[in-house]
């Protein structure tokens, strides 16, 4: 009798604490804050370019692949964003579930801007808030397919987090519309929130282009200085990745103040203003509207 409930116990599963949970990999910051959310404490969860650092160029280092080899699901945006990523995956032969945050996004075209490398859509689809939705969708979908035993988990975690995202949407929006049509223009480094534009119904300026290396013509900065004086814009900001020193120049001639920074391609660190997607874009909002306002 005893020895069957040894044998039986033996049997068992080894407790939860016990058993390594699988592991999930980002590639870049924006995109392992949503995951954590979905995911909770199921998966182990891997970045690979941590918060501040730039997405768009991204040297990976030994430890990457070593994090990608062990991983059971990996999320990547897609559009020509995290290319270094692709090519990481395919180094170390991942055949784990492989999640493109932006699948079935309609993706806008990159605008046109001399000398940048990148492809020709626009990545950076996680600016508005129902796209962030769309991503988490995904990645739901994605958890479900590695990790089948937690459906129940993921998705539960999934409703409560887009619940708050769209608060956040509708946050965003009555938060614009504080701004009459005319103000709602904005100046920045480079060309990160085209989908957040569209979405709320403001119009960017950026003298960078889309990828965060493209350097811009004397004639676009001029271009811009003109634009900010004859539009009287006062919305004018520097971002956490982009070189700050065109902004700078072009602030200074336009005689306009620079107004803060932006978070776009990557979150701060854990104390900084935008340590997860909710607080960037709250972050950001918080800059925004009273620039605008003037
Ligand atoms: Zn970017």
């Amino acid at each position: 009798m005893r020895r069957r409930a040894l044998l039986s116990l033996a049997a068992l599963p080894f407790p939860a604490a016990a058993q390594p949970k699988p592991i999930a990999v980002a590639s870049f910051s924006i995109l392992a804050d949503l995951l954590r959310e979905a995911a909770g404490e199921r998966m182990d969860l891997r970045v690979i370019a941590g918060p501040d650092m730039d997405a768009h160029h991204f040297q990976t280092r030994p430890s990457h692949a070593e994090a990608v080899r062990s991983a059971q699901i990996v999320v990547r945006n897609g559009a020509g964003f995290d290319g270094w990523f692709n090519r990481l995956l395919s180094s170390t032969g991942f055949r784990g579930v492989t999640v493109t945050a932006t699948e079935g996004i309609t993706l806008r075209r990159a605008g046109p801007t001399p000398g940048h490398s990148h492809g020709s859509q626009d990545p950076h689809a996680w600016q508005d808030v129902r796209l962030a939705i769309a991503y988490v969708r995904n990645i739901e979908a994605g958890l479900i397919r590695a990790d089948a035993a937690g459906e129940g988990h993921y998705r539960a975690l999934t409703a409560a987090f887009v619940a708050r995202l769209e608060a956040l949407d509708g946050w965003v929006r009555a938060e614009i519309a504080r701004v009459p049509e005319a103000r709602r223009v904005i100046v920045t480094s480079h060309d990160a929130f085209a989908y957040f534009g569209a979405a709320y119904g403001v119009r960017f300026r950026a003298p960078q282009g889309v990828a965060t290396n493209a350097e811009p013509s004397a004639q676009q900065v001029a271009g811009l200085i003109r634009q900010i004086r004859a539009e009287n814009i006062t919305a004018v900001f520097i971002e956490n990745m982009a070189n700050p020193a065109t902004l700078r120049r072009l602030a200074e001639e336009a005689g306009v103040r620079i107004r803060g920074r932006l978070y776009a391609d990557a979150l701060s660190g854990p104390d900084g203003p935008a340590a997860t997607y909710e607080a960037m874009v709250r972050h950001n909002l918080g800059l925004m509207v009273p620039a605008m306002l003037g």
